[in-house]
């Protein structure tokens, strides 16, 4: 039986390259939805709006206020993760050599995290001990 995890390590350029065009697409990918987050925010307010203060306060003034919220949040979290994609990206371009460093332990973040969690600033064990110290 042959070991099937036993790869090889990956060289730094490919796994750049990779990280690279996964935070491009990411990117691409958020700022649609932002748009269209954007837009249906516009939209609920709108209507919110469009109607007096007292008039209409029925299920559906409730839930459109529901759902505006819910567009502002995940127009919120949308914004700052492209943030963290475009440190990413800066960091990836000003200084390659220190990319995929974990920025506590300086320990080389493992190539598949960095495929699922290109914008990641740690590496597994620490992002891990850092989430069970915060109780969560
Ligand atoms: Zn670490």
């Amino acid at each position: 039986m042959s070991e099937p995890d036993a790869a090889p390590p990956v060289p730094p350029e490919l796994v750049h390259e990779a990280v690279r065009s996964r935070l491009r697409q990411e990117r691409a990918r958020l700022s649609h939805s932002l748009e269209r987050w954007d837009a249906e925010l516009a939209e609920h307010r709108r209507r919110i709006g469009e109607r007096a203060p007292c008039a209409y306060r029925g299920e559906a003034a409730a839930r459109e206020e529901i759902e505006a919220d819910a567009h502002a949040c995940a127009a919120e979290r949308g914004r700052e993760a492209l943030q963290e994609i475009d440190a990413a990206l800066r960091r990836l371009e000003s200084e390659p050599e220190r990319f995929g460093r974990c920025g506590r332990c300086g320990d080389v973040i493992a190539a598949e995290r960095l495929e699922v969690l290109p914008q990641t600033l740690r590496c597994r064990a620490c992002a891990e001990s850092k989430t069970s110290a915060e109780g969560r």
